[in-house]
């Protein structure tokens, strides 16, 4: 293996594809090569040390490192790494975790969980689930999913469907047929009002039409994260997720709740419909679920789904077997470091303290927004905040993306010390739950000073 003393910078890019990456781009500005991790901090290897401001991409929760899990990991290995969850034979790892998922998401009414390998995949089977639902309960023509417009449900070509930022959609259309789209109350950027509670309104309203539109007895399922992620952290007002259930429930739409992100307390509670008060019909689970140590997603249903998979019928592969699954669902390996990883969100309290030094962060870079115009919108939820960047705060103009503005801020936050992710001028700041306020201030403080240089 190449140390990485001895790499260059040809070398990190010259055999690989990297995802949402410009070849061109990244031959000029190669990635940065992480080679360890420890707490809330990573390094490149021999040369400099980082504050870990985005947890990996939003999912090392619990921190680098973590020798409870590298211990599961390690004893699971030594008696299993792999076998087969496919019903003629299961894992004693899977069936723990679905226990301990199902009991963390009692509140929310979950009774069973289907596992796949990430974020994307659980959201597909969340789809798969919601329209095999219908079918099994007699409805075989709500087969349509709507969601929100700047939502992102991952890459597959279902969850592609489902989201809603084109471009990365525009490169594979025609995507599937009967994915509908509608506005995302987006406080800071909506043409309709600057009153929060209106907008949750209007826009609740809106998903209602689409639905009476479209023709409810053809809508399977409404989709959507309780906190839009890599939209720009979209905070909706704190009426639209109850408005959207009693929606859903007027018109027998399936609610489900993509919990890839908010999962496991990063917006300050366990769960982000939890912060709603709100309990979906199917939630979906990946990154904070054992905070990336192997690659893990989970789509959990309530009983009401999950009785119509039930059947008097004893044989094998009735209708109403989920047709559905992936060699890797369930690995023992990646079940056995969610049971270790959830332990530690329990017992250190993750979400609570997400929520305090989350509030936190966000009062230090509102007030620092005041001395930089250009910090257009400083928004969040727990450990989840954006800091979306304009030329114009008059008109919220973006900038020109040739400029670099946001990329010269984000190459000073480096060569300071800190990781954050910049997302086409909006900085997403997602650190570990671990996060401690003089950590926060570092970011603060950081990004304060990197701004100032720039502007
Ligand atoms: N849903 C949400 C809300 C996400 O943020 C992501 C990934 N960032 C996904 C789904 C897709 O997850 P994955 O990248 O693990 O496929």
């Amino acid at each position: 293996m190449t140390t990485a003393a001895a790499r260059n910078n040809d070398t990190l890019t010259r055999h690989v594809v990297y995802p949402f990456a410009n070849a061109n781009f990244l031959a000029v500005n190669p990635p940065i090569c992480i080679e360890g991790g420890d707490g809330v901090y990573v390094s490149d290897g021999p040369g400099a040390h980082y504050l870990d401001g985005q947890a990996g991409l939003w999912n090392v929760n619990v921190g680098h490192g973590r020798p409870e899990i590298k211990q599961a990991i390690i004893e699971q290995l030594d008696r299993l790494s792999f076998y087969s969850t496919f019903g003629n034979t299961t894992n004693s790892p899977s069936v723990a975790l679905a226990d301990e998922l199902c009991r963390l998401a009692e509140p929310e009414g979950m009774v069973r969980t289907f596992f796949s390998s990430g974020g994307s995949e659980a959201n597909e089977a969340a789809i798969k689930l919601a329209k095999q639902y219908w079918r099994l309960a007699g409805q075989p023509l709500r087969t349509k999913i709507i969601s929100l417009r700047g939502a992102y449900h991952g890459v597959t070509l279902g969850a592609l469907s489902a989201g809603g930022v084109n471009v990365y959609k525009e490169q594979f259309t025609p995507l599937l047929p009967g994915f509908f789209q509608v506005e995302t109350p987006h406080v800071y950027r909506n043409p309709f009002t600057s009153d929060p509670e209106a907008l949750g309104r209007l826009c609740a309203e809106l998903l209602e039409r689409e639905i009476i539109y479209q023709g409810p007895d053809s809508v399977a399922a409404f989709m959507a994260e309780p906190v839009q992620g890599a939209g720009g952290v979209i905070v909706p007002p704190a009426n639209f997720w109850p408005l959207l259930r009693e929606v859903c429930d007027r018109h027998g739409v399936l609610l489900i709740a993509d919990e890839v992100v908010t999962g496991f307390g990063r917006s300050g509670s366990m769960f982000g419909s939890r912060a709603w008060g709100v309990k979906p019909d199917i939630m979906v689970f990946a990154k904070g679920i054992n905070s990336g140590y192997i690659p893990l997603g989970a789509t959990l249903i309530n009983a009401k789904v999950a009785a119509a998979f039930q059947s008097d019928d004893k044989s094998q592969f009735t209708p109403r077997a989920f047709m559905h699954g992936n060699t890797y669902a369930g690995h023992p390996l990646a079940c056995a470091a969610a049971i270790a990883n959830l332990r530690i969100v329990e017992q250190e309290e993750l979400p609570a303290n997400a929520g305090k030094v989350g509030a936190y962060l966000l009062a230090r870079l509102k007030d620092i927004q005041k001395r930089h115009p250009n910090m257009g919108d400083v928004r969040g939820k727990g450990l989840m905040i954006g800091i979306e960047l304009v030329a114009d705060p008059e008109t919220k103009r973006p900038f020109d993306l040739a400029e670099n503005f946001g990329q010269r801020i984000w190459e000073r936050c480096v060569a300071k010390g800190i990781l954050i992710r910049n997302l086409a001028d909006t900085f997403i700041i997602s650190p570990p739950l671990t996060f401690t306020t003089e950590h926060a201030d570092k970011i603060a403080d950081t990004f304060d000073e990197a701004i100032s240089a720039v502007e």
